[in-house]
């Protein structure tokens, strides 16, 4: 049996970059770090990223960055501080990458090929001396009385190492590689494993076919409330609407908080009553379309709110009374639908779920419940907004990964 001191399963950036940072901690004694691919090439997940320009990280400082991860910032701090976004930029540059900064902060690489970040990682992989090898899909895992692990690939090919990471990714996209599979292998070794679930996705809504025309309309900086049972969490965000529901960040980063059943309302117009009599006193005259597009809600949403509220559009607004206009105060200040559908994991761009984080120790990404076993990237519960967040805390947990199973060899 091919024995390596550390394996890795899955070359994805989570997988590559704790390949890197355990090469460089075990320098001299490198050809013992291995990384096992299940597909016939490596990254194909990244490759895909960002349109296949691929926004590998974001420039906010730290603190900022941080808070962006919301309820998962502080537990993936220790992660961060081990490979911060200045350092993924270094590493990336000194493989030969050069990058750019866009002016909402996400950062790529100067070429806007996704390729040029993996292969900057490759080459940092092969500089930090470990061995990579494709179609090498492992079936099974299992922990040696001897604290090792025994693993077995597809192919019927054993191999075994001292520490193991996993990073098989989530489950989006199943065609990259990353098709869950994963989890069998953690709980093989007796962890839980959270099913995964859509994140980064869409909602279709019920009995939005009314507001299809509204397609394509934007919302900039929306407060939306994402209601799933007694939980309420409240998002701030651009909102888009499609033809059958809601997209655009806002969406995309909370649409794991919610499932088919829970609610979404907007929030329009959080000070309505004021402003529509405003509008009132101001406005004599003016038809009630053309008064109340001055409040910044598109005029085709208007439009349709108008004609389901019965108010016509062409009479003046001041030949409403408030009683008239109570409906549609309502509706703006809480725009709540039930949703339908939220996208599928199989198109969606990340998936949540996974490993739960209170079975990893944060400071090293060591199992709690398996000494020599480790986790990186998205096969953990957590889950990021987009802007280069998930690329970053891939990489982020990967290297702590990779330089904590180094140091306990
Ligand atoms: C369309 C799309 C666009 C995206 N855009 C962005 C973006 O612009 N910015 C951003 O930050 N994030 C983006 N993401 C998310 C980001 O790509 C992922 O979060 C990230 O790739 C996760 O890294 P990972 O290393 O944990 O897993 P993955 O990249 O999924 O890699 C896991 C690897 O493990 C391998 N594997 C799985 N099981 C086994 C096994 N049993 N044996 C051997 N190998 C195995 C897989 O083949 C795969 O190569 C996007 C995702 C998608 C789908």
């Amino acid at each position: 049996m091919n024995q390596a001191r550390i394996i890795i399963i899955g070359a994805g950036p989570a997988g590559l970059c704790a390949a890197i940072s355990a090469g460089r901690a075990l320098s001299g004694k490198q050809a013992e770090i291995l990384i096992l691919e299940g597909s016939a090439e490596a990254g194909k997940k990244l490759l895909i990223s960002g349109s296949g320009q691929c926004n590998f990280t974001n420039n906010l400082a730290t603190d900022l960055f941080l808070a962006s991860c919301e309820e998962f910032g502080n537990y993936l701090k220790p992660a961060f501080y081990s490979l911060n976004n200045t350092s993924l930029v270094e590493l990336i540059n000194a493989a030969g990458c050069k990058h750019l900064v866009r002016e909402d902060g996400k950062v790529f690489p100067a070429g806007m090929k996704a390729s040029e970040v993996r292969d900057a990682l490759l080459n940092q992989v092969r500089q930090a001396g470990a061995k990579l090898s494709y179609e090498a899909r492992v079936a099974s895992v299992e922990k040696m009385a001897s604290g090792g692990f025994k693993l077995k690939l597809l192919s019927g090919q054993n191999l075994g190492c001292d520490k193991l990471i996993i990073a098989t990714g989530g489950a989006s996209y199943p065609q990259t590689g990353s098709d869950g599979q994963g989890l069998k292998l953690a709980k093989s070794l007796g962890h839980q494993a959270v099913p995964f679930r859509t994140a980064l996705g869409n909602v279709e809504l019920v009995g939005f076919g009314e507001y299809a025309t509204c397609a394509g309309a934007s919302l900039q900086q929306m407060e939306l409330s994402f209601i799933s049972g007694k939980q309420k969490h409240i998002a701030i965000g651009d909102l888009l609407f499609t033809h059958s529901g809601f997209s655009g960040p806002v969406i995309l980063d909370n649409c794991h908080r919610v499932r088919a059943g829970d609610e979404i309302s907007v929030c329009l117009l959080p000070n309505a009553d004021i402003l529509i009599g405003e509008l009132k006193k101001r406005g004599r005259g003016i038809t009630t379309l053309n008064a109340l597009q001055a409040t910044g809600v598109p005029r085709s949403l208007l439009t349709v709110m108008l004609k389901r509220l019965s108010l016509s559009s062409t009479l003046a607004l001041e030949s409403y009374n408030k009683a008239a206009l109570s409906p549609l105060l309502k509706i703006l200040k809480s725009f709540r639908f039930t949703i339908a559908k939220v996208q599928d994991i199989s198109s969606s761009m990340a998936s949540a779920g996974g490993i739960p984080l209170a079975e990893i120790n944060a400071k090293t990404m060591q199992s709690r419940l398996c000494p020599g076993l480790f986790f990186a990237g998205e096969i953990m519960d957590y889950s990021l907004p987009t802007g280069g967040f998930n690329i970053q805390m891939a990489c982020s947990t990967g290297w702590l990964a990779g330089s904590s199973a180094a140091k306990t060899l």
